[in-house]
């Protein structure tokens, strides 16, 4: 049987499965969910299926703002050019 920390009054509480319990010592309802399973499985394992690292997520998204801003600015002048140039 696991056991778990009361949240309310860190007490140790046999318990069974995922659930709702109260605890016998201060009454409190708590959650509890077991998922001992997926703890077991290290980070790296699951970095590993991510389907692209943050680091690219961040310099292909700079890129991606960088482009915005030429092509909004390009629009700008281009439009500025339109209204004030012959
Ligand atoms: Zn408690």
């Amino acid at each position: 049987m696991p056991e778990v920390h009361c949240p309310s009054c860190n007490e140790t509480i046999g318990v069974e499965s995922s659930g709702i319990y109260e605890c016998p010592y201060c009454e409190e309802e708590f959650i509890w969910q077991n998922k001992g399973h997926y703890e077991e499985v290290p980070k790296e394992y699951i970095g590993q299926f991510s389907p692209m690292p943050i680091e690219f997520k961040i310099i292909f998204g700079a890129f991606g703002i960088l482009f915005l801003m030429l092509l909004l600015g390009f629009l700008f002048i281009a439009g500025f050019s339109g209204v004030w140039g012959t």
